[in-house]
């Protein structure tokens, strides 16, 4: 597959691959070992997004041999509308930038049927049924998340109401939507559902209906996962199974675990070997590591179209590897990735970390603020909702203005600024006077006074999922 995908679609037609891979490189492609003769991609590869879109001239489909053979039985016009299908960009999700901007990812009609197909096997892997009702938490945003959910529910020809989460209604609605739909399953970061969740039990509603919850976005610790079952037990939920999903904007797909007993280990995000290549490699040298040893993930989709990348290094860390035996809770026989992900740690000096479930550059934090008309000082305040470490996170501005008063308009400039250059919304802007400000920022005491500070709660626990996803990172 992965030759035939190179031949007939990724080397003719992307500018970006055309040059790097030749045919003698695809023809010597044998056995797994020989993927080491094809390049690595990285992120910063990815800078001009246009040059990894498949861009096929006409002339050149209307010579493949399938181009032909169906306008002789179907007639030109429908070979044309099946062509169109297979290439023309129609849908586009990004990642959430890093440090640089956004990379697009485009998606053709064929690429949004295998967004079907990997979110219906989502729902068998999840043991999920098309009788369920399903509720879908994840933003409404250009992100693989939310349209990984969304097809999932067409593609299994299931109900699904997605209510775009907390920034597209509000909590309160999503309390009244969740509690009206009376879901079986729900998909949602686990930050939010478990934020929703608590406000759930407090308004004494009774969610006992729910049997499967998938978490995908950001990581889903251990202690995450036990406390979300305990609050749906406590709301009267019977065998409540809860399930992590792995996934990303470059591979245009996500995987899931599947259910196993409360409490017990991860069983491992389960690969469509058909739509996927992943290998597991070590971050240094780029050597492929043996079955079930820690490594960088580095994928390669056999079947897209679209924005294509090949050996694509994810900078993720899977801590167990990859395994090809048969999974002892489900019986398939796809591979697995086993353990827990975190970023490859040369990025950590990059200063970025999540705040609300979107990563954020810290350093372009500490100056965001620097030139604001009117204000004085300023502090950027990280914490959690009621400082309990599995909530949601809050940011709180302290501000004094050069005339030591409220002013409207700084209020109003501080809120501009964060939507112009970043894509957190800060819960509140506080004025404070000029002595409590300093106390706040160590003036005097610390060595630079602290423009932001994180004073959420670090909730101790490094098992669990997915560390990556820029998406949801949209989400
Ligand atoms: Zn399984």
């Amino acid at each position: 597959m992965l030759r035939k995908h190179l031949r007939e679609a990724v080397v003719p037609f992307s500018p970006y691959y055309r040059e790097r891979i030749t045919a003698r490189t695809i023809n010597n492609l044998k056995s797994f070992a020989d993927l080491q003769r094809l390049p690595f991609t990285r992120k910063r590869d990815l800078e001009n997004p246009r040059d990894i879109v498949l861009q096929p001239e006409p002339a050149e489909l209307a010579r493949r041999p399938m181009t032909i053979a169906r306008g002789l039985v179907r007639g030109p016009r429908n070979a044309k509308a099946h062509l169109e299908h297979e290439f023309r960009p129609v849908m586009m999700t990004s990642t959430t930038g890093r440090s640089g901007a956004p990379v697009p990812f485009v998606y053709s009609g064929r690429d949004l049927d295998l967004l079907s197909v990997t979110g219906t096997r989502m729902m068998e892997i999840c043991e999920s049924s098309p009788e369920f009702r399903h509720v879908n938490l994840f933003p409404y945003a250009p992100h693989l998340a939310f349209w990984q959910a969304h097809y999932a529910g067409t593609g299994f020809r299931t109900f699904m109401l997605s209510t775009g989460g907390g920034k597209a209604i509000g909590l309160d609605k999503n309390l009244q939507m969740v509690d009206r739909v009376n879901p079986d399953a729900v998909i949602s970061m686990p930050t939010f559902f478990y934020h929703l969740l608590h406000q759930a039990s407090e308004n004494g509603l009774r969610w006992s209906n729910i049997k499967r919850v998938v978490l995908g976005g950001e990581k889903v610790p251990l202690g995450m996962r036990r406390k979300l079952h305990e609050m749906l037990e406590a709301m009267g939920a019977e065998d409540v199974r809860i399930m992590g999903t792995y996934g990303m904007t470059e591979a245009k797909m996500a995987w899931p675990e599947c259910p196993a007993a409360p409490g017990s280990e991860g069983t491992g995000y389960h690969l469509s070997p058909d739509l996927v290549l992943v290998e597991v490699v070590d971050p240094e040298s780029g050597v492929p590591v043996p079955e079930g040893h820690p490594g960088e993930i580095v994928v390669t989709p056999l079947q897209a179209r679209g924005s294509v990348v090949v050996r694509y290094r994810t900078g993720d860390l899977i801590s167990g590897g990859i395994e090809y035996t048969m999974c002892p809770h489900c019986g398939r026989n796809c591979p697995r990735l086993m353990g827990s992900i975190s970023r490859v740690s040369n990025r950590k000096r990059l200063q970025i970390g999540k705040v609300k479930g979107t990563l954020v550059d810290f350093d372009a934090l500490e100056v965001l603020l620097d030139d604001v008309s009117g204000l004085a000082s300023w502090q950027i305040e990280l914490r959690k909702h009621r400082d309990d470490p599995l909530e949601t996170d809050e940011i709180v501005v302290y501000c004094v203005t050069a005339g030591g008063k409220e002013s409207a308009a700084v209020e109003r400039a501080v809120y501009d600024r964060f939507d112009k250059d970043t894509e957190i919304h800060p819960n509140e802007v506080r004025f404070v006077t000029m002595d409590e400000l300093s106390e706040r920022l160590g003036v005097g005491v610390a060595l630079k006074e602290e423009r932001v500070v994180d004073r959420r709660p670090q909730f101790d626990d490094a098992s669990g999922g997915s560390e990556n996803n820029e998406e949801q990172e949209e989400a």
